[in-house]
């Protein structure tokens, strides 16, 4: 048997285990399957078949919130997806779960700067609210979580963004591609004026295989400016061709979209 990471433990704990909500500590009395979802792996109403009813009964049981309906809905969800440019013509569009505020702020640090995994089913439930790229499936998608140094890796001793990104791949059911590395030269993005951010970030990433699908989901903990996303974007974008040899024209057949789990204000 597959041994289970201490945090896939505690996830397991609060998501069964454990009814009162991650955020105030206070018993769910509502259950969360019936809030409104706004994903779109939600089943058409007029479809009563058995089966249909026992695939949403697992679904509901699996995308279930961790939260009580009061902290859910004082969660201001889902801000508005903004842009970047990653080639002529050719923008990415950036959508974050929640902003990067209290209570969520506080919960994203304590995760990735103290590794407090308590804070895990919190940052589980709000990344649920992030809507499925639409047309995605695990046939025809990957996600991309936002590469790490092996030096940061090391100092840090574990990688925040890919156990996030793991999550939202089990979530959404598509596959996750370690295709990129990141290149050891950089230094952190924090404290860096987006001009900063920019001149790190070039050559900061390589792709070390060929993307096996088209659409291709990138993914971040938490994207202020957009940069690094707008980075890895345009390395996938751009060394995409070179490896197969196309043209420059055939790089549209890649489709990127990116996603976050918090939008950070630059302020
Ligand atoms: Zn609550």
């Amino acid at each position: 048997m597959r041994r289970l990471a201490p945090y896939q433990s505690g996830l397991w704990l609060a998501e069964y285990g454990d009814v009162r909500c991650q955020l105030c500590r206070i018993y769910r009395s509502t259950p969360q399957f019936h809030l409104p979802q706004n994903h779109s792996s939600a089943i058409p109403p007029n479809n009563h078949s058995f089966f249909t009813k026992l695939r949403q009964h697992v679904n509901d049981r699996f995308n279930s919130g961790l939260l009580c309906s009061h902290c859910h809905h004082s969660l201001a969800w889902l801000p508005k997806p903004f842009e970047v440019d990653i080639a002529a013509g050719t923008v990415l569009s950036i959508q974050a779960a929640t902003y990067y505020d209290y209570p969520i702020r506080q919960a994203i640090r304590a995760f990735k700067h103290h590794e407090d995994m308590t804070k895990l089913p919190l940052l589980l439930h709000v990344l649920r609210q992030l809507p499925r790229p639409q047309g995605c499936h695990r046939d025809n998608s990957v996600i991309v979580a936002m590469p790490t140094t092996n030096k940061r890796l090391v100092k840090r001793g574990f990688d925040p963004v890919s156990i996030l990104a793991a999550q939202l791949s089990k979530h959404w059911h598509i596959p996750l591609w370690h295709g990129v590395e990141r290149i050891d030269n950089t230094v952190s993005q924090q404290g860096l004026t987006r001009a900063e951010r920019l001149s790190n970030l070039v050559n900061a990433f390589a792709l070390i295989e060929i993307p096996p699908v088209k659409r291709l989901i990138l993914f971040d903990d938490v994207a202020t400016t957009g940069a690094s996303l707008q980075a890895l974007g345009r390395t996938l974008y751009s060394q995409s061709f070179s490896l197969v040899g196309l043209n420059s024209q055939s790089t549209s057949r890649y489709q990127l979209s990116a996603y976050a789990l918090a939008h950070g204000s630059q302020l």
